[in-house]
């Protein structure tokens, strides 16, 4: 696509035409043998427009300002170019239109690129960067989301400290490692697009697997430390280019056969950059191309656990103060309480707690349209396993790299060796009672804000046991609404549940880099130490 851009640098380019046309009016002109119809591009003063000429003489009144027009395939050699009216051209102060015919297909297709770029030129005026080109309109990404969010978002991923947190998640990057080396096919001699570089570890990855070119566009600062990094493995890096930018506005000067990425949050949805990568897929990837991953699945069961309920309610119990100071705190009991139970718990949890098997509902990355993220909603329904109380919904999630070779899922389920995201607990302020065998039914729905995440309303219902019962209909409602931006990370309390145990001491180590072996730690005690880092997380 940025072949043509030499182009641009001299300040026109011509194309000769079978004929050019305005809609709505009889008079045609066509080329002949004498005089050929010329359309020539122009980015005089920086505004670029298409004029067309017949001789030396331009056409009159066929001035298309291509910071608005549009243009449109009639047929294999013929097009419609629609252009808006504009302040200065008081003749048309109403949208227009040139139909252009073409001699042959190729010069067609040719014209089309050329619009395209010069369009560009109008917009970007000479931001072009070397592989790629920041577009200065307002992009998908501007479009949905709060500037505030973005600048903290992008500054958080700019630092190294959090893309450090990141690559010592042994469990997520093994894991990408290996679905990559053991996938080496899908990348061998492809062009490879890396979603949200980061540090770029992931096209070294795809680099180490043999892709023939890889484009790493990364956002944030981080993109510049990716740049050093990637130079100083340059056997890998020849074959990479980081381009700065959001993927919704960079330009790429090919397709990708294959995308990679790393776009989970918490919940799988949270940060929506999800939306990101499915932009990148329908920007870039070529039809039927892979992606890594290529589904993601939310994972959902209902969970008993007292203590954690005790201990989000008695959070608000300072409120109850009467006398703090002589001030009566109580008229804020109910906001505060009301305040402590709208926020996700994130911690690891014993999956002993939960009360029935779990639901999933499946995200295919390849297929989704990026506005089917914007409002997930979720129907539940489980079969409760024991007699208990129900405090909410436990949520994880997994994603597949379905590899021409290997299969593999990377899961962040209870139970499995924990990750960097932990688990997500949705808590109920009025618990719900259940008999084992009796259905639970309820709703999660999701719905995204222009901050990066989610608002998210959870019912569960059970019908209720003992006299009436049988009459069906009587029902235990619980609700809550949540936001996925607020997260409660309970690290920093004692784990009821040990974390994996081949992981900590092994993450320890590298943290303080000093050469120790495990046998040295005291182990049980390392196992209960909450792990650092992770109150400053967003994923
Ligand atoms: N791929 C890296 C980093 C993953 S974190 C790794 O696996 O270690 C996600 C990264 O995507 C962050 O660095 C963030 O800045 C970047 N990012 C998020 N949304 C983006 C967007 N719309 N365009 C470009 N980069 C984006």
């Amino acid at each position: 696509m940025m072949e043509g851009s030499a182009g641009l640098k001299h300040k026109h380019l011509e194309f000769t035409l079978a004929a050019v046309s305005e809609l709505s009016s009889s008079s045609v002109s066509s080329s002949s043998s004498y005089t050929p119809v010329i359309a020539r591009f122009s980015a005089d003063g920086g505004v670029a427009e298409l004029r067309f000429r017949q001789g030396s003489e331009f056409i009159d009144g066929f001035n298309v300002d291509l910071g608005t027009a549009q243009l449109f395939k009639l047929g294999p050699v013929k097009s419609l170019c629609v252009s808006e009216s504009s302040e200065t051209n008081k003749e048309r102060p109403y949208s227009w239109g040139v139909t252009i015919e073409f001699r042959n297909e190729e010069e067609s297709r040719d014209f089309h690129s050329a619009f395209e770029q010069w369009k560009e030129e109008d917009v970007v005026q000479g931001t072009h960067l070397p592989n790629g080109a920041i577009s200065a309109s307002k992009s998908k990404f501007d479009n949905k989301i709060e500037p505030s969010s973005a600048k903290m978002y992008f500054h958080y991923y700019g630092q190294l400290l959090h893309q450090q947190n990141m690559l010592q998640d042994y469990v997520r990057t093994g894991t990408y490692y290996a679905a990559v080396i053991e996938n080496r096919a899908d990348f061998t001699g492809h062009v490879v697009v890396d979603v949200g570089a980061g540090s770029g570890i992931l096209s070294l990855f795809a680099a180490q697997a043999g892709a023939k070119h890889v484009y790493a566009v990364e956002a944030s600062e981080m993109a510049e430390y990716a740049r050093k990094l990637i130079a100083g493995n340059p056997t890998l890096g020849q074959r990479i280019t980081v381009i700065k930018g959001k993927i919704e506005e960079v330009e790429l000067p090919e397709k990708a056969d294959i995308l990679i990425s790393e776009p989970m949050g918490t919940l799988l949805v949270n940060e929506r950059m999800l939306e990101s990568y499915i932009i990148a897929r329908d920007r870039f990837l070529v039809p039927n191309g892979k992606m890594f991953p290529s589904i993601g699945r939310i994972h959902m069961a209902p969970f008993s656990d007292e203590y954690l309920f005790v201990e989000i309610a008695n959070k608000a119990l300072f409120w109850q103060q009467q006398n703090y100071y002589g001030v009566d705190l109580t008229p804020l009991y109910g906001s505060a309480f009301q305040g402590y139970f709208s926020q996700p718990v994130v911690d690891a949890f014993d999956p002993r707690l939960l009360v029935s098997p779990p639901m999933c509902h499946v995200i295919d990355f390849t297929e989704v349209k990026e506005e089917d993220l914007y409002e997930i909603d979720i129907p539940l329904k489980f079969t409760a396993s024991v007699g208990t109380r129900v405090h909410g919904l436990a949520c994880w999630f997994d994603v597949l790299f379905n590899g021409s070779t290997v299969q593999r899922w990377l899961t962040t389920a209870p139970g499995a060796p924990t990750t960097h995201w932990y688990q997500i607990r949705c808590v109920l302020s009025q618990p719900i009672y259940v008999m084992a065998g009796q259905e639970i039914t309820g709703r999660l729905h999701m719905i995204a804000h222009n901050a990066q995440s989610y608002t998210i309303y959870l019912t569960l219902s059970a019908k209720m046991w003992g006299p009436g019962a049988e009459q069906g209909g009587i029902l235990q409602t619980s609700s809550c609404k949540l936001d996925l931006k607020e997260p409660y990370y309970r690290m920093s309390q004692p784990q009821p549940y040990t974390l994996a145990q081949d992981q900590q001491p092994h993450q320890l180590l590298q943290a303080q880099d000093i050469p120790i072996h495990a046998e040295d730690l005291e182990e049980p005690e390392l196992l209960q130490q909450p792990s650092e880092n992770s109150g400053a997380q967003l994923q």
